[in-house]
């Protein structure tokens, strides 16, 4: 066995079972472990690498900050994070930003946000949440707490904590399910860990409606479909319909750690000075990182890109779910599509025999497989991608 492996497994905590594979360096669309084997990537380190391997610009422009300034802490104004606000103010058409480092973080302050309009109201009410069976918003107590999979939730969070599950794409379930302790409702707009299910148009209008009628925030947790993922910048723009909050991280930054939650008119004002904070969050490296993304974004016209590209992916996994029996579902949108396979079939063993044959694969919800690649692949990659997905079945 390679031996960063065993040094692997003697220091680092061991959380995640990982494949035997120690990647390197990174080129394009594909990734090289320490023994030179390539990878075509398709799963871009979980949705977030959008900009491909060694995009120029990018790394040219973290180069820069490096040497100009890394961090600043939030007690100071600092240029790149506010052209970063600015940018993500513009794109989404809300009104602010709060930088974080991750994810979890994004979700933390969005339920925070919603527990204080509520607060607001009635400072005497115990509010809880909405959120969605088969969702993923994070690890830490808050995410989890909306997070519909007990699994990750059971030995973690009281029960008394956790929010109150819906039916995704259910309306009635969901107003059948509001209370006068309601402040807010969480959903993904394409769920991605529970095994790529995007909403219904009908669903979303619902929720939007339902937040509007009983005065409840409507957070939107776009930390994987969001970011042109879905061939909009946005994967609500495809609906029409708007959050009060909305959630980013993953390819916000492309791998440089930093995530945001957004406030739209009916959730602004409401968090204010001393009610929440970071450390890291927003500094100027993170800030660079984010402004390259959106200059990356518009040069390269990857939102068109993934259109395109996303169409042609489509056809192709249409294509194999009409040639095998045990692929029974096709869902997505955009670069964010699944493959459902049947209970024969355990994705888990199609992902380790695709890796050996260099095609990085990840697996979603309930024996699905994700294709979540750069948004920078061409047609050649898909096809590459079917011919070696294809060999691993
Ligand atoms: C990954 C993910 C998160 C958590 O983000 P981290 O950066 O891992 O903290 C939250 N919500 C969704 C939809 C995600 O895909």
């Amino acid at each position: 066995m390679n031996h960063f492996i065993e040094e692997g497994e003697a220091y680092i905590l061991k959380t995640y079972n990982r494949f035997p594979v120690v990647l390197d360096h990174g080129e394009g669309v594909c990734l090289y472990d320490t023994d030179g084997k390539e990878y075509l990537d398709f799963g871009a380190g979980i949705a977030v690498f959008a900009l491909g391997y060694g995009n120029k610009p990018y790394n040219d422009a973290l180069k820069t900050q490096i040497d100009k300034l890394i961090h600043t802490s939030n007690l100071y104004y600092n240029v790149p994070s506010i052209e970063a606000a600015k940018k993500i103010v513009e794109a989404s058409k809300m009104k602010k930003v709060f930088f974080t480092n991750s994810g979890t973080e994004a979700i933390e302050g969005a339920l925070k946000v919603a527990r204080k309009y509520g607060y607001r109201k009635d400072p005497n009410k115990e509010y809880e949440f909405i959120a969605m069976n088969q969702s993923f918003h994070g690890r830490s107590q808050g995410a989890l707490s909306v997070t519909g999979n007990e699994k990750y939730q059971e030995g973690f969070v009281p029960k008394e904590f956790r929010a109150v599950f819906a039916e995704f794409n259910n309306l009635e379930d969901v107003a059948s399910k509001i209370t006068d302790r309601t402040c807010g409702i969480i959903c993904e707009v394409v769920q991605g860990e529970g095994g790529i299910y995007p909403a219904d148009p009908e669903f979303l209008k619902g929720l939007r409606k339902l937040c509007d009628e009983k005065d409840l925030l409507l957070i939107f947790d776009e930390i994987q479909c969001g970011m042109g993922r879905c061939g909009s910048m946005f994967a609500h723009d495809l609906y029409g319909v708007k959050p009060d909050v909305l959630t980013l991280a993953k390819a916000l930054g492309c791998g440089v750690p930093v995530g945001a939650f957004v406030v739209g008119e009916k959730a602004d004002g409401i968090l204010v000075p001393g009610d929440h904070g970071t450390t890291y969050g927003g500094n100027p490296l993170a800030g660079a990182a984010v402004n390259a993304v959106f200059e990356q974004f518009e040069s390269l016209d990857l939102v068109s890109h993934v259109q395109e590209i996303g169409s042609y992916l489509w056809e192709k996994l249409e294509g194999l779910k009409e040639e095998f029996d045990f692929i029974t579902a096709h869902r997505g949108k955009g670069l964010m599509q699944g493959l459902e396979f049947s209970p024969e079939k355990p994705v888990g063993e199609i992902v380790t025999k695709a890796l050996s044959n260099g095609l990085i694969l990840i697996s979603a919800g309930n024996n699905v497989l994700r294709f979540v690649p750069p948004l920078v692949i061409e047609n050649e990659h898909v096809d590459l991608m079917a011919e070696r997905l294809r060999a691993s079945f």
